[in-house]
C-alpha cells in the first residue's frame, strides 16, 4: 500500500516531475531503472509511477500528444496531468493498487499457495515476459515492473532480458528498480534510464514517523538514528524498540563480571530477532564512534557503512535533550574506539553466518566476545 506521507513527497520529486514531464511530451523511455538503497521509498516510487503510466489523466494526455482523440479534450486534461496525475484514486490507479491490471505484471510474484512474495525472478518468470510482451495490452501500455533486479535476478537471467530491453515491442514499458547498481549487468545499465531516487533527509524522516503515528520524542529520536524511510519504519515495530532498549543495557554493562552471561540471557536466541539486534547494535555503535571521533550529533549518518552525511535538519540541541543522547555519551565514553570497530566487523560476520545457517548461539557468543 501507498504511504500518504511518502506519496506526496515521491510525486513533487524532480526525478518524478521528469518522468512525469516526458510521459507527457511523449518521449518517456521504454525502461526506466529506479535506484535507492530506501528499500520503502523504492517501492513507494515504483508504485507510483505504475500510476502515472495508467493514471487516467495522464492517459487521455499521452492520446493528445500522440495526435489520437482524447475523450475528455485538451486543456482539462493537460490540467489534470499537471496537478493530480498520478491521483490514485481513479478506476485504473486503484487497479495498480490491488494489483488486478492486466496491462501489468509485477516480479517477483507472489506464491499461489501462500499469497507471500517469492525471493527471486526466475528464469521461467523471463519467458513469461517475453511471451506476454508480444500480446496485445487491453488499454493503452503494457507494463513490466521488475522489483529489485540486484539481488531478485541472477547475472544469467538478466542476459536473456537484454533484447527485450533494447528492443520492446510498441506500448510495452519496463519499470525496474534496484538497491544499488553493482549487481546489475553493464549490458543492462547501458539499455535503460537510470533515475537516482533522493535521500531522505532527518526532517523528512521525521515529518514521515509523525504521520505514522510516533510520537515527538520517538520521531526525533529515530530519525536522528537512522537514514531511510525503510529503517525509520523497522524501528516503530516494537520488536526494533525492544531491541533498542536491550542493546543499550547490554552496552552500558560491558566489563561488568557478570556481562557475558547475562548479557547471552538478554540477547536474541532466534534467528529473525538476532537480525534486528544487529541492525540496532550497528546503528547504535556507528553511533557511539563518530562521537568518540567527535563529530557533531547531527550530522551522523546510519546506514551502517560508516559514511557521513549531513542532513543538517535538526539542531543538535534537540536531540541533546533526549535520554538515548547522554546514554549514547556514557557508551561510547566506556567502550575503547578499536574495539567498537572490531565489534562493527563482527556484526558483518554475524550476518553472513546467519545466512548460511551457523548456529544462533554460535554467532551470539562470537558477538558478545567481540564486545567483552
Ligand atoms: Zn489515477
Amino acid at each position: 500500500m501507498i504511504n500518504l506521507y511518502l506519496q506526496q513527497k515521491i510525486v513533487s520529486t524532480k526525478e518524478f516531475l521528469a518522468i512525469k514531464s516526458s510521459l507527457q511530451s511523449a518521449s518517456l523511455s521504454h525502461a526506466i531503472l529506479l535506484v535507492s538503497n530506501d528499500k520503502l521509498l523504492l517501492d513507494n516510487f515504483t508504485t507510483l509511477l505504475t500510476c502515472l503510466y495508467v493514471c487516467n489523466a495522464g492517459q487521455s494526455n499521452a492520446e493528445n500528444n500522440a495526435g489520437q482523440v482524447s475523450l475528455l479534450g485538451g486543456q482539462a486534461s493537460l490540467l489534470d496531468i499537471n496537478a493530480q496525475s498520478p491521483c490514485a484514486y481513479c478506476a485504473e490507479c486503484r487497479k495498480i493498487l490491488n494489483g488486478t491490471s492486466v496491462d501489468v505484471f509485477t516480479y517477483p510474484t507472489k506464491d499461489a499457495k501462500t499469497t507471500t512474495l517469492k525471493k527471486k525472478i526466475y528464469a521461467e518468470d523471463v519467458s513469461e515476459i517475453i511471451n506476454q510482451s508480444i500480446i496485445k495490452p487491453f488499454g493503452e501500455k503494457k507494463i513490466f515492473v521488475l522489483k529489485e533486479i540486484d539481488s531478485t535476478i541472477e547475472q544469467a537471467t538478466q542476459n536473456r532480458l537484454l533484447k527485450l530491453l533494447e528492443e520492446p515491442p510498441k506500448n510495452v514499458y519496463f519499470i525496474l528498480s534496484a538497491t544499488s547498481l553493482d549487481n546489475v549487468l553493464p549490458t543492462i545499465k547501458s539499455r535503460v534510464s537510470k533515475v537516482a531516487l533522493p535521500m531522505a533527509s532527518a526532517s523528512q524522516i521525521s515529518d514521515y514517523l509523525l504521520d505514522e503515528g510516533a510520537t515527538n520524542d520517538e520521531a526525533r529520536l529515530v530519525s536522528s538514528l537512522v537514514s531511510t524511510y525503510e529503517k525509520a519504519s523497522a524501528f516503530l515495530q516494537p520488536a526494533y524498540i525492544t531491541a533498542n532498549n536491550v542493546i543499550i543495557d547490554i552496552l552500558k554493562t560491558v566489563g561488568e563480571p557478570n556481562f557475558f552471561v547475562l548479557s547471552n540471557a538478554r540477547l536474541a536466541k532466534d534467528r529473525d530477532s538476532l537480525f534486528i539486534s544487529l541492525d540496532v547494535l550497528e546503528i547504535i555503535l556507528n553511533k557511539v564512534l563518530l562521537l568518540q571521533i567527535g563529530q557533531s550529533y547531527d550530522t551522523i549518518d546510519s546506514s551502517g557503512n560508516k559514511s557521513v552525511a549531513n542532513k543538517g535538519s535538526l539542531g543538535s540541541s534537540h536531540i541533546a535533550e533526549h535520554s538515548l543522547s547522554a546514554d549514547l555519551k556514557e557508551i561510547a565514553k566506556a567502550l575503547n574506539k578499536k574495539k567498537v570497530v572490531a565489534v562493527l566487523d563482527q556484526i558483518i560476520i554475524a550476518r553472513e553466518q546467519l545466512v548460511f545457517n551457523v548456529n544462533v548461539q554460535v554467532v551470539t557468543d562470537a558477538l558478545l566476545l567481540a564486545l567483552k
